[in-house]
């Protein structure tokens, strides 16, 4: 194979996913570490200023780690044999030595030679798909998650916790703080964008976006409290094909397949855009790509 859509070289196509992202129970993403270990700690959520406000968001970067957490046991059912790498600084792709060289070395390596094509080849062969969707260690991965700031006006609430050690699970004595968080039934903009994905891989993107919708994907802190429950409404699907200008998605990999979606899409602004039912249903296709392929 020469082609290979890890490499960011060559723009193939780009698809961009959007929804409101909706909150049903209470949502906290922290500015730093929780629960407190000591001192009565007000944990405020993290903001952003704008327009003159100071207001929630929750970082792009969160929203990635929750996707890539969640993918890690979707791949390992579809083939316990895969086992995918955790992606966190000690446990991922790139550190694995082969003859006391890491990948990341190798790749390195190559590319100072400039042997780009070799190097791309080394990563494609060596590395977990979680990896190759998601990023490495010097690679930037093939999908961006926007950092989903407010599309309506959001209520903020306080609620009382009390500070408990985790090592002996005794409450320190009056240690109470203060837990900031979003109220119910703000709405944020949820954006994915993926370049050069292949079917499959959006696929498994899509799951995962089903797994948001149904609540199954719990945003920020305080989970086992009920907090972090959202849900995507209003979804687009934006196809920006460079090849061939069309909407329908052509597999990218042998193991990949074709997958139509002329039926669903309008043309806006010489991009393919798909709404509402029909998104869902476009995602449903590329999904079915995902359950069916053979990954080995
Ligand atoms: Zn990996």
């Amino acid at each position: 194979m020469s082609f290979y859509w890890t490499s960011g070289r060559v723009l193939i196509r780009e698809v961009v996913f959007e929804a409101d992202l909706k909150n049903i129970s209470p949502v906290r993403i922290g500015a730093g570490r929780e629960p407190p270990l000591e001192a009565s700690a007000d944990l405020a959520i993290l903001r952003i200023r704008r327009e003159g406000k100071e207001e929630a968001y929750i970082p792009g970067s969160s929203i990635k780690g929750l996707f890539r957490s969640h993918a890690e046991p979707v791949l390992r059912m579809k083939n316990p044999r895969i086992a995918p790498c955790s992606g966190l600084s000690k446990d991922n792709c790139m550190m694995v030595r082969e003859n006391y060289e890491s990948l990341h070395d190798r790749i390195q390596t190559l590319q100072r030679m400039g042997k780009t094509t070799e190097a791309m080849k080394l990563f494609f062969e060596k590395t977990c798909l979680l990896c190759k969707i998601f990023g490495a260690p010097s690679y930037a991965g093939r999908v961006i998650f926007q950092d989903a700031y407010l599309k309506s006006e959001a209520s903020y609430g306080v609620r009382t916790g009390i500070a408990i050690d985790r090592r002996t699970g005794a409450v320190f004595r009056g240690q109470f703080y203060q837990v900031e968080y979003v109220e119910p039934d703000a709405c944020f903009g949820f954006t994915l964008r993926a370049r050069n994905l292949p079917n499959y891989a959006l696929g498994l993107l899509s799951k995962l976006v089903f797994m948001m919708r149904d609540g199954e994907l719990k945003v920020g802190g305080f989970k086992t409290r009920g907090f972090g429950t959202v849900t995507l409404e209003n979804p687009t699907l934006t196809i920006i094909n460079y090849r061939n200008n069309g909407a329908d998605l052509e597999k990218l990999e042998d193991i990949d397949a074709d997958v139509g979606l002329s039926d669903l899409a309008s043309k806006t602004d010489g991009k393919w855009v798909i709404s509402g039912d029909n998104a869902w249903s476009a995602l449903k296709r590329l999904m079915e790509v995902w359950n069916s392929v053979n990954l080995s």
